[in-house]
């Protein structure tokens, strides 16, 4: 049937001319081998064409051939994913914390393998040519002039020089803005330059020591980075279960309460207190000489740095604390020392600490019970464990069970260090006055309780405290000429060979 009307339609398209349609051909020519080839063939003619959108796909598409490829493809992308994810969980983590901690190790790709999917890594090697760098200057060769036909230029050329020192203001620290100077043909007189580099050091130097405090110093409250940092890797090993809070900040040192864990699949004590040594060292200035004068820390107190010497202390209290818990004096159980940081066990309960013997009320037969507790205490810190506390008042015991416990040995020496008796001495007036006060009859004197202590006995006499001072001084110099003459770092106190050097001398 002829239709006229589709014909005249196809001739005047309006979308142009319609290509040539396949012709009509019975279903088992479409399955024949022969029309596939055919087919092939004609598909084969397309690579002829070459239209830029052609181009795009064939050029750079990844060859997505290979199942390899493909699922390496796939493995890389799903990486990339991973480490998005890992990217914003490590920002989530630090948040604003002064200390970081990086996830790179966990990545799956890394930043040189994974070149173009970092939308935040700075492309260092990047050698491309910085519009903003100024072009090298040129330089004045050795001989000191340069010489071009007739003109000479000499290495003070006004322009020469402008130039270089714009150059140079390349070299300044990288946080000195020098603005857009750089690529632009400045020339800097000398003087302008000098005085930025002059104002450029200074700034530097502002900045570090700003930084310096802000790292270094251990806050009024909280403790600086590096101490943070070692705290939470002893909750990471697992020693602690956690920090809780702080329950003292002195001059010295910051004191946290926390919960033990296990050391060494040993378990540590239920709580535990951190003493952080403020890393601050002023503090520590003034009392160089409880370390610096006790033989068991000297040699190694001139070797070292004012940082190491607060490790020092931390040292010498944990030292302290095991000579007075082997000798069985109530005081706190060491449990770790780590740099600074000294753990030993809480003297309190639930979270509350035991009461400073200054803070607590107590009956009076109580306070007798604690005064001659302290005095028994004394005397076995002296005598069992050859030491002196140096620091003993009603600031550094604690009452706890019915019980007085000592606490803050870190400045204790022993009673041959040059000061160690007038250290003694004022530990004694400290707790003779502190009973008084507490009205403790009987209480005595503080040079009845010094010869108590010490077993040696000094005249008392009219009971004149410079000439008892004196006494002791004298003490202390024969002490130290004994000392010196033995060629002994050390001696006992009760000492068996050639009688006791620390005995009031008779004889003057
Ligand atoms: P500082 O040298 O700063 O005086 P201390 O060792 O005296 O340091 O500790 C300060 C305070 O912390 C103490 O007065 C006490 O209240 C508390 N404290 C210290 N050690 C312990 C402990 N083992 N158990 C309970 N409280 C403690
Ligand atoms: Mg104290």
């Amino acid at each position: 049937m002829d239709q006229p009307g589709v014909t005249a339609e196809a001739r005047k398209n309006p979308w142009g001319c319609v290509g040539p349609t396949a012709p009509a051909c019975p279903l088992t020519e479409v399955m024949s081998e022969q029309l596939a080839t055919q087919l092939e063939e004609d598909n084969s003619s397309f690579s002829a064409l070459t239209g830029p959108e052609v181009d795009l796909l064939l050029e750079d598409g990844p060859d997505t051939t290979s199942d390899l490829m493909l699922a390496q493809m796939l493995q890389m992308q799903f990486d990339r994913e991973f480490d998005d994810q890992l990217r914003r969980e490590e920002r989530k983590f630090n948040g604003d914390s002064k200390v970081s901690i990086s996830f790179e190790n966990y990545r799956m790709v890394h930043p040189y393998e994974d070149s173009d999917s970092s939308e935040d890594e700075v492309d260092w090697q990047d050698t491309r040519h910085d519009p903003y760098r100024a072009d090298k200057p040129q330089t004045t060769p050795r001989r000191g002039f340069s010489r071009k036909g007739k003109n000479i230029t000499t290495k003070h050329d006004e322009v020469a020089c402008g130039r270089k020192n714009t150059a140079r203001m390349d070299n300044f620290a990288p946080e000195v803005q020098v603005g857009d100077g750089l690529g632009m043909d400045l020339k800097l007189s000398n003087q302008v330059f000098n005085s930025l580099k002059q104002h450029c050091y200074s700034e530097q130097r502002r900045s570090a020591r700003l930084h310096e405090k802000k790292e270094h110093s251990t806050a009024e409250q909280a403790v600086d980075p590096r101490t943070r940092l070692l705290m939470y890797k002893m909750v990471n090993a697992g020693v602690l279960e956690n920090i809780n809070g702080c329950i003292s900040t002195g001059k010295e040192s910051v004191v946290f309460h926390a919960d033990g864990g296990r050391l060494e699949e040993e378990p540590v004590p239920g709580e535990v207190v951190l003493k952080v040594f403020k890393t601050t060292l002023n503090e520590f200035k003034n009392r160089d000489r409880y370390i610096k004068d006790d033989y068991r820390f000297k040699d190694r107190f001139s070797k070292l740095n004012p940082r190491k010497v607060i490790r020092l202390w931390a040292e010498k209290e944990m030292h302290n604390l095991s000579r007075m818990k082997k000798a069985g004096l109530p005081v706190p159980d060491v449990v770790l020392l780590k740099k600074h940081i000294l753990v030993m066990s809480f003297i309190g309960k639930d979270h509350v600490p035991a009461p400073k013997l200054k803070d607590v009320t107590l009956s009076s037969e109580d306070m007798k019970a604690a005064y001659y507790q302290v005095l028994q205490l004394m005397q076995q810190l002296y005598q069992e464990c050859h030491l002196v506390h140096a620091d003993l008042s009603e600031y550094n015991m604690l009452w706890y069970q019915e019980k007085v416990w000592l606490i803050d040995v870190s400045q204790s020496v022993e009673p041959t260090h040059p000061h160690g008796l007038e250290f003694l001495f004022r530990d004694c007036r400290n707790v003779s006055t502190f009973f008084q006060k507490r009205g403790v009859g009987d209480v005595m004197s503080v040079y009845e309780l010094f010869n108590a202590v010490t077993g040696l006995s000094v005249p008392v006499g009219a009971e004149d405290e410079a000439d008892f001072m004196s006494e002791i001084v004298a003490l202390e110099k024969r002490n130290e000429d004994h000392i010196q003459k033995r060629g002994k770092k050390s001696f006992p106190v009760t000492s068996e060979d050639g009688g006791p050097p620390l005995k009031p001398d008779t004889d003057d």
